[in-house]
């Protein structure tokens, strides 16, 4: 099929990812755009078949397309060219936002595959640029390179006057991994490290432009939710659990994956950031004797 391309080069020098599949949906095309993006190389995934445990595409809301609802198998049948905003899984494990282009691949007026083009989608505000601001005040969490709690305590006062002021609502989610101790005592601490790295980026790649996500202490995360109705913080928490539940990390040929408890709350009248912080940890311990991997929102 690469044959059949004579501009082949072209694509391998383009800025954007491009893959090809077959029929048969194994992929015969990975550009160097592609590798960028996932991690991949070609050599690991040309001849391979593109639901092989390899992008696992999750759309907005975490579900899996790659069985039912994989775009790019959907161009292959019908030649409907399809676009959307999506989740791709890194090599790292972590999960990456991307909008996608699928486009059908003609030979002699019949389709013998299609290809997918994917970016990675722009946040509004980078959180970490936004913590690398305040590097030189120490603000940034040196390990995950998140805001750290100092950071995130003074953002959460900004976000409470704003609410006494303007009455600007916003929800808060108190993060934390399920058993944690474990991961540890089985990999070692530096993989435990890992793991909080990979967390971190799968945070950061799973809030919107203006959410915020800190590192509390340990393994624990407390989420800020901007201007945020009461009716949406379940669904926000919920995607950040899904995601993280479908990420996983590499450790010498075994798949390290982690779940996480959440507890949110939104902001209320006689609030203080003090009684939000104990709401929001009170709902995490009730995910927590509720099974874990976890949402309670009050
Ligand atoms: P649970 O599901 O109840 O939360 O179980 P858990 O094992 O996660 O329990 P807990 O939250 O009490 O334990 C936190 C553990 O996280 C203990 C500590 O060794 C580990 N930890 C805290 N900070 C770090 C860190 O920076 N790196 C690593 N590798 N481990 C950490
Ligand atoms: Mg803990
Ligand atoms: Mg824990």
């Amino acid at each position: 099929m690469l044959d059949d391309y004579s501009n082949i080069e072209l694509l391998d020098e383009m800025f954007e990812g491009v893959y090809f599949v077959d029929l048969n949906r194994v992929i015969t095309f990975w550009n160097k755009g592609a590798e960028e993006i996932t991690g991949f190389s070609a050599e690991e995934v040309i001849g391979k078949n593109c639901y092989d445990n390899i992008l696992e595409h999750v759309d907005q809301s975490g579900k899996q397309l790659c069985i039912t609802g994989c775009p790019l198998h959907q161009t292959t049948q019908d030649g409907i060219i399809r676009k959307a905003n999506i989740f791709l899984r890194h090599k790292a494990g972590h999960r990456v936002p991307v909008s996608i282009k699928t486009i059908p691949l003609y030979k002699d007026e019949k389709i013998i595959g299609s290809a997918e083009f994917m970016v990675i989608t722009p946040l509004l505000v980078n959180i970490e640029d936004e913590a690398e601001k305040y590097k030189s005040l120490a603000l940034k969490d040196h390990l995950t390179g998140l805001p750290n709690r100092r950071y995130t305590e003074t953002y959460l006062d900004l976000k409470m006057k704003e609410y006494k002021t303007f009455n600007i609502p916003f929800g808060i989610a108190f993060i934390d991994v399920d058993h944690f101790k474990v991961v540890n005592d089985t990999y070692g601490h530096d993989v435990g490290d890992e793991v909080l790295k990979m967390l971190a980026r799968t945070y950061v790649n799973s809030t919107r432009g203006n959410d915020l996500i800190g590192r509390w202490g340990g393994e624990e995360f407390l989420a800020v939710f901007t201007n945020c109705q009461e009716k949406v913080l379940f669904s926000l928490v919920n995607k950040i659990r899904m995601l993280v539940e479908s990420s996983r990390l590499i450790v010498s040929d075994t798949e390290l994956r982690v779940t996480i408890s959440i507890g949110a709350t939104m902001v209320k009248p006689d609030d203080t950031i003090e009684s939000m912080i104990k709401r929001a940890d009170s709902l995490m311990y009730k995910s927590k004797e509720d099974g874990r991997n976890r949402c309670t929102v009050e």
